[in-house]
């Protein structure tokens, strides 16, 4: 094939190959190019092998819990870091492989290993060759954000990709940063057997949830024995012996937790950096991500962002959905945009939190009159069978107009039961629809119609 194509995609994350594929499907010439791992950060060092390992993690929390269930398990439960890894490894390893293989077998697309960098808007070099297209479209992701803090350079720590390498138990893991990577990451090592302290800048964890969210995420961790410091405002590391010092304020060193292995899990920041954008004209914002509009377009002609580097979505649905609304958009004449999505996301410890829309909090700003249900997991005969009753589910409509402004369920099988309520969203039903199905018995979901019964006033 010569480097003239109809359409250059850069990056092999969670919208790029589906886009080369159903771009190349529709007779388009196509080049797709990556750098590093096919699949990017899910398929890699995200979603991926941090689902594996939280599988393994919840194996061993179970089988430590047997009497509870009236197995014996004799003597103590121990867990094999190494066969956790490579288990982990195999998922993600075949699933890289398997979408390597699905490019590679795609008429009309080639796959190219490098490092691509624009050199104008409608050309990029990737290993010295230069490719033009009509049509580019930025799928770079992004990688963990390592924020400047005093004495970090003279320690070791470790990121998101880098725990992937971890084939043994770290004696006491911090993690500096209270979201979702590091709280998905506090559990499962907690559960391995690691003592570990997460350390939080913020009063809360979690601060875009709700405060009863945060707070019972935080029973559930606290329960299990994960320490949990909060309010770490001003902290510095440094290398003590053997082990590192994490102090938690700068009032004399008195706050300070050592451990014997550090995680840095404080954010994200876009691949943009090294790309070349300036010479095609691509706008960044401040924080490095890709300006778009709902359409996922750039300000130049014929380039578009989609993923985690366009700062309009941090998840793996997000980046896919923004593949089908850049392809619907261009093969089928569709007008979909960005703004027709429902936030939704799942926090994955254990229990897992499920969330739609919007919280509380965000509909006390509105200044949306609405009403409210609550129900605590006890209260759910799924949840009692199963022996896993922390939690609570809770859902908020709008007293007007009777939609579903949001929903959480923090409980066992929330990730999974919140879905019923997000397509009601969709639909724009009102929640009545919701309340008078009939659901399977004996589910979490079951509850959702019941706890749609008792709806009050949000304070
Ligand atoms: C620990 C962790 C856990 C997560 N868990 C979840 C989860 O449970 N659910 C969820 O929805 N999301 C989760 N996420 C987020 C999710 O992984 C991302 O949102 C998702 O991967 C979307 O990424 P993307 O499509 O933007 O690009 P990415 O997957 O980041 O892929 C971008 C690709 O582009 C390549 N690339 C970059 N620059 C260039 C270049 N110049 N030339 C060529 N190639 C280049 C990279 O090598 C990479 O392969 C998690 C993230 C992390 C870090």
């Amino acid at each position: 094939m010569s480097n003239r194509f109809d359409a250059v995609v850069i990056g092999t994350g969670q919208s790029g190959p589906s886009l080369a594929a159903r771009l190349s499907g529709a007779g388009m010439r196509v080049a797709i190019v990556e750098r590093k791992r096919f699949g990017g950060t899910c398929v890699n060092t995200g979603c991926v092998p941090t689902k594996a390992l939280v599988a393994s993690a919840y194996a061993a929390q179970l089988a430590r819990r047997a009497a509870e269930y009236g197995v014996r398990i004799p003597g103590e439960v121990g867990v094999d870091m190494k066969r956790v890894k490579q288990r982990k490894d195999a998922i993600s390893e075949r699933s890289s492989r398997d979408l390597e293989a699905w490019l590679r077998g795609l008429a009309n697309c080639r796959v190219i290993e490098g490092h691509a960098r624009f050199e104008a808007p409608q050309r990029v070099s990737v290993n010295g060759e230069q490719l033009t297209a009509e049509r580019i479209f930025i799928n770079v992701g992004a990688r963990a954000l390592v924020a400047p803090m005093p004495g970090l350079e003279q320690i070791g720590y470790l990121t998101n990709s880098s725990m992937m390498d971890v084939d043994f138990l770290p004696e006491h893991l911090v993690i500096v940063g209270g979201s979702y990577i590091g709280l998905e990451f506090g559990q499962m090592y907690r559960r391995f057997g690691s003592r570990v302290t997460i350390v939080e800048k913020g009063a809360r964890l979690i601060a875009r949830e709700d405060e009863d969210v945060t707070q019972g995420v935080l029973e559930i961790l606290r329960n299990e024995g994960v320490e949990v410091e909060l309010g770490a405002e001003c902290m510095s590391v440094e290398k003590r012996d053997a082990r590192i010092a994490v102090r938690l304020d700068c009032a004399g060193g008195a706050r300070e937790v050592v451990g014997s292995h550090l995680l840095l899990a404080v954010g994200r920041v876009p691949n943009t950096g090294d790309l070349g954008l300036d010479k095609a004209g691509v706008e960044v914002d401040a924080r490095g991500y890709i300006k778009v509009d709902d359409e996922l377009r750039t300000g130049v002609p014929g380039i578009w962002a989609l993923g985690d580097c366009n700062g309009r979505g941090a998840f793996t649905h997000t980046s896919y959905n923004d593949y089908e609304i850049v392809a619907d958009n261009l093969l089928n004449g569709d007008r979909r945009s960005v703004r027709d999505r429902i936030t939704a996301y799942g926090l994955f410890i254990d229990p897992p939190l499920g969330r739609a829309g919007m919280t509380d909090e965000e509909v006390r700003r509105s200044g949306r009159k609405a009403l409210v249900g609550k129900r605590p997991m006890a209260r759910v005969g799924r949840a009692i069978e199963k022996g896993e009753t922390q939690g609570f589910m809770k859902i908020c409509v709008d007293a007007d107009t009777r939609q579903i402004l949001g929903a959480a369920i923090l409980g066992v099988g929330g990730d999974e039961a919140v879905h019923s309520l997000l397509d009601a969203m969709y639909a724009k039903a009102p929640y009545t629809t919701v309340q008078r199905a009939v659901h399977i018995h004996p589910t979490v979901s079951e509850l959702l119609p019941t706890l749609l019964g008792e709806l009050r006033p949000l304070a």
